[in-house]
């Protein structure tokens, strides 16, 4: 099989469920009440990946049960600080689930049966 290049607007179109993009910037993220909650825990714990450890890098505040799956939004014990390569991890492995894809250990994913 040859793999080929597919542009990231149209892989969006093809399986939503594998492709792998930023979140759309939602609104609450903008929000104050976010934002300050951010920069509260940032302080507190520092600036560190709380996964891998990893400082100085790009943090992202990650809801541990994400919001979509019914987790409180401003809730700091719902609310992680994870480096760039563990949030992504995270967030495809939480989108699989959602999805009840399996990951696969060669990489990608299968989707499971209902039943
Ligand atoms: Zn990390």
């Amino acid at each position: 099989m040859k793999l080929r290049m597919i542009p990231v607007s149209s892989l969006r179109k093809i399986s939503p469920a594998i492709a792998v993009l930023p979140k759309t910037a939602d609104s609450f993220y903008q929000s104050k009440e976010w934002r300050s909650l951010v920069v509260t825990i940032i302080r507190k714990r520092g600036r560190i990946c709380e996964k891998c450890g990893r400082s100085n890098c790009r943090l992202f505040a990650d809801h541990i049960i994400e919001i979509k799956d019914g987790g409180p939004k401003l809730d700091q014990r719902n609310i992680q600080l994870l480096c760039g390569s563990c949030h992504t991890l995270k967030t495809n492995q939480a989108r699989a689930h959602r999805m009840r894809l399996r990951p696969q250990p060669l990489g990608g994913y299968i989707k499971v049966n209902d039943r």
